[in-house]
């Protein structure tokens, strides 16, 4: 990546490489889609982007979500909205309120505070359930192997549609294991979808049977701040 790239250089050519890499994982074209990441980046880093054709887009904080979105989405109203930052049950309501996909469901309490709220604001937005794939203690999302109880608990006891999984795997090792093993869980789940791949590691969750991966600092260039 040199200097004189723009972000809408980069999505372009991330696109590509999403395309080549599901061609030759023998997949369907257009059967992974591209979650431009871009949280820290501030509304007018992200409209060129908009303006270049993406229209999905991750974020990890609501607080920073709320400030930046719904005015970009006045502009942009088929824009779709991904939580990938873990949740508080307290941010409950404006989560539900604002985004289309919360891909952080990763606890009881998170469950039962987004079923109420989708309940009290007749708004269904797309979840999945984030595994905590490495089993580390730092991050977020429920055990591997408590992740199939809990997508059935969130169907049968809060009424809640789960779409698919998500995953980070651990910084420092090979993710394909990672990525192998989050593709076994959904199917032992039934759930269809796999958020899984960022900047350094698409490429490699694409074979594995990613149908969404969420790309950053490959687009937004190296974030300003830590996110
Ligand atoms: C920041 C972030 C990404 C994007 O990371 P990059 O390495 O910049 O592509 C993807 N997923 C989650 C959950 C993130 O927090």
């Amino acid at each position: 990546m040199t200097t004189s790239d723009t972000a809408v250089e980069r999505l372009q050519d991330i696109c590509a490489r999403v395309l080549a890499a599901t061609r030759e994982a023998g997949r369907p074209a257009g059967s992974v889609e591209l979650v431009a990441v871009s949280k820290t980046f501030e509304a007018h880093e992200i409209r060129p982007v908009l303006e270049a054709g993406q229209r999905v887009f991750g974020e990890n904080r609501v607080q920073e979500a709320m400030a930046k979105w719904p005015a970009l989405r006045d502009s942009y109203p088929d824009i779709e909205l991904h939580l990938i930052g873990p949740l508080q049950s307290n941010k409950a309501a404006e989560a539900v309120a604002l985004f289309d996909v919360i891909e952080t469901v990763d606890r009881e309490k998170i469950a039962a505070a987004l079923a109420k709220e989708m309940a009290r604001q007749n708004r269904r937005p797309r979840l999945f359930v984030q595994v905590d794939i490495g089993e580390e203690a730092q991050k977020a999302g429920i055990a591997p192997n408590e992740a199939v109880a809990f997508v059935q608990h969130c169907r049968d006891g809060h009424g809640l549609s789960i779409e698919g999984l998500m995953c980070i795997p651990p910084v420092d090792e090979a993710p394909g294991p990672f990525f192998a093993l989050l593709q076994t869980i959904a199917g032992e789940a039934g759930v269809e979808k796999l958020s899984m791949g960022m900047s350094g590691d698409f490429e490699r969750a694409i074979p594995f049977g990613a149908t969404s991966v969420r790309v950053g600092s490959a687009i937004f260039g190296t974030r300003p701040r830590p996110a």
